[in-house]
Parts: C-alpha cells; structure tokens; sequence
C-alpha cells in the first residue's frame, strides 16, 4: 500500500536542499543586504542525506532534485550524485541551478550519474541580469547551459521565474533560446514565498497572460493533456516546440502535490508554504534507527493536510507571507533554504 496523506495524496517527490548560500541576489527570493545562515555543523553530510533519501525511497519517494542555495557552491557535489545515482528505487535525479557555475562542473555531473538538469534563467539580456540578480555572472550562466549539452544531458529545462515590468517581454524570446539549446522553457509565476519581501499581485504575470501573449506571437498554443503531479501545465506551439507554465500563485496545483522538502540541515517541509517543518537531524544524529526514522516520516505524512498555495490563493488581502524579522529569527522560512 503506498503511503498517502489525508487527502490521499502519495509520498513520491523529494527535493534536497545541499546549501543555504546562493552567488545570486534574485530580488524576488533574496533581496535584503544580509542575511542569518544556517549552521555549518548542522549541514548533513553527504552521508547523512544518503541514509535519509533510502528511508525516504523505502516510504516511496523515487523523484530527488538536488537544490538550495545554490547547490553548486556545495563542495564535491558530484560525489552526493553518485551515492544518489547508485540506488536502484531512484527513477529521477535531477539538479536545479542558477548554472554560474555550471561548465565547470556539468562533465563531473554527468560522470557521477546524474539524470537531468534544470537552469533557472530570467532574462537573455546581460544588463537585466544584473539588475535582476545583483551580479554580472549571465556569460558563465549561458556557457552553462552549452556545457550541459556538451556533457550529454538530455532532458535540460530552463525555469523563468516572470515579474510584471522586468522581463514579461522576453517570453517568446526564451522559448526561442530554449529551442537552440535545447532545453525546454518553463515560465513560474511570480510566488508570494518566504523571502519573495517585496511581492505584490500586481507584479505577478498570470498564466492566461503569459498565454494570451504567446499568442499574440505565435498563433495557436495548444494545451498538451497529460497525466503528471509535475507543477507545470505543458502546451505546444504551432511548430511543435512544447513550454510549460507553473501557475503556483493564480491556479495551484495542491490537490495532486506528492512534493517535499529536506533542507540542508536536516529539517523536512511538507509544504512549500509550511510555517515549520520536522527535525530529522536530531533524531538521525541521536542514533535512532531506520525503522525510527521511517516511523517519524510516515506518521507525519500520513497527517499532512497541507495546501498552502490554494490557502494563499483564498487568503482576501494577499501580501508578502513572512515579515523581514520574522525571516531573520527563523532562516527555515526562507526560499533559498527551503529550496525552490
Ligand atoms: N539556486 C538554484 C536556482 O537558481 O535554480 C536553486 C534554488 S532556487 C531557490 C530554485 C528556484 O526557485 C529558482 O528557479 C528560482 O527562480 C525560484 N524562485 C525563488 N523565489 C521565487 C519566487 N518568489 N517565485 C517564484 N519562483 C521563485
């Protein structure tokens, strides 16, 4: 019997954050000057994530993304990848990165097992990414995604994250990119997350307006009908080239959401929008044994309820979820270390 939660939803999609710290500034996850990191001697071992992702697969999980932070910056990466990508259960591994520094580690990836990445990618126009980001790294993203290709990874997508007067005009322009990459381009809506301190309604591009935009361009964009948890809808252009939308703010997709996420020390979220999660270093680092473990992982989800975005989503006066100081007291409610 597949474990499942209250609303019958199965545990199959975990994402592992490595890292806390990101070389990027993106103004909507990470706008402040400073900020409170985690603690060094919390991070997990690569170990410790290898025994914690085999419980987790015993209960189900066969999706792992490696993420953060920027999980690039987490020293020897490559061999978490090939603990991970030796067990048999795991049907995807996947890695998300802002791609900085990507061509120099895509080979070693590959090599160590790893089955597909995904580049969050904003803006082909340098002067916007610094903007944006608040770093003049956009040349090392884009070699990035070469050496991806070069590497021999298939499967590439590119996540864009849209915001209302910054780069809603590039959308076309992306998928046209994608299409030299090749990498199939995913258009996020603009979520109202921990750490997003500057959000608002209004600066959030809708899925149907991204629709109607490629449109205007493109003619007919047919919706593809597919049975998928995955958070995007897919559609095709009338010369077949398919994209995605994840509409988690205007149209979420909790009711089949199987996701959740480990941080890099050991605490684990049932929901992106949780406001706590549950210590699993503790008990790991205390001695308990697998069957422990598994127990604590399969009580708490058999009890998740959660549905936080369709919450969001009713709540009448929508405004940033969590203030700066409460961000400051506790990191966990931060994007960046609950990894996107
Ligand atoms: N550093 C890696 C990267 O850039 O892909 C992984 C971590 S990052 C937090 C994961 C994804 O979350 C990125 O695609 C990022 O654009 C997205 N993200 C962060 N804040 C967001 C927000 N407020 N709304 C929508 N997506 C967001």
């Amino acid at each position: 019997m597949p474990l499942t939660d209250t609303l019958g939803r199965p545990l199959k999609n975990l994402r592992v954050s490595v890292t806390d710290r990101c070389n990027l500034r993106c103004q909507y996850c990470m706008p402040e000057e400073d900020y409170v990191w985690l603690s060094r001697e919390d991070i997990l071992q690569f170990e410790e994530i290898s025994t914690l992702v085999d419980l987790f697969a015993d209960l189900g999980v066969d999706k792992v993304r490696l993420t953060g932070g920027e999980p690039l910056l987490r020293r020897d990466l490559p061999e978490l990848v090939r603990l991970l990508a030796g067990k048999t259960t795991l049907r995807d591994l996947a890695l998300t990165t802002n791609g900085v520094l990507l061509a120099e580690h895509a080979s070693a990836l590959r090599a160590a097992g790893l089955h597909r990445v995904t580049v969050s990618l904003d803006t082909l126009r340098p002067e916007r990414f610094r903007a944006l980001t608040r770093r003049g790294t956009h040349a090392e993203v884009l070699d990035g995604l070469r050496a991806v290709r070069a590497a021999g990874f298939t499967g590439t997508k590119i996540d864009t994250v849209v915001t209302r007067g910054v780069n809603d005009d590039e959308l076309a322009d992306l998928i046209e990119f994608g299409k030299t990459v090749p990498a199939e381009v995913r258009f996020i809506e603009y979520m109202d997350v921990g750490g997003a301190t500057r959000w608002s309604m209004e600066s959030v591009v809708s899925r149907a307006e991204m629709l109607k935009s490629l449109e205007r361009r493109y003619g007919h964009v047919e919706a593809i009908v597919e049975q998928s948890s995955a958070p995007a809808d897919r559609y095709r252009l009338p010369d077949g080239t398919a994209f995605g939308i994840i509409s988690s703010t205007t149209a979420p997709f909790c009711s089949a959401c199987d996701r959740s996420r480990l941080t890099a020390d050991g605490i684990w979220y049932l929901c992106l929008y949780a406001p706590t999660g549950v210590d699993l270093r503790r008990p790991l680092r205390a001695g308990a044994s697998r069957e422990e473990l598994k127990a604590l992982v399969t009580g708490r989800w058999r009890a998740r309820a959660d549905r936080g975005a369709e919450e969001r989503l009713a709540s009448r006066e929508r405004k940033p979820l969590v203030r700066i100081t409460e961000l400051r007291k506790d990191p966990h409610l931060e994007m960046h270390t609950r990894g996107g």
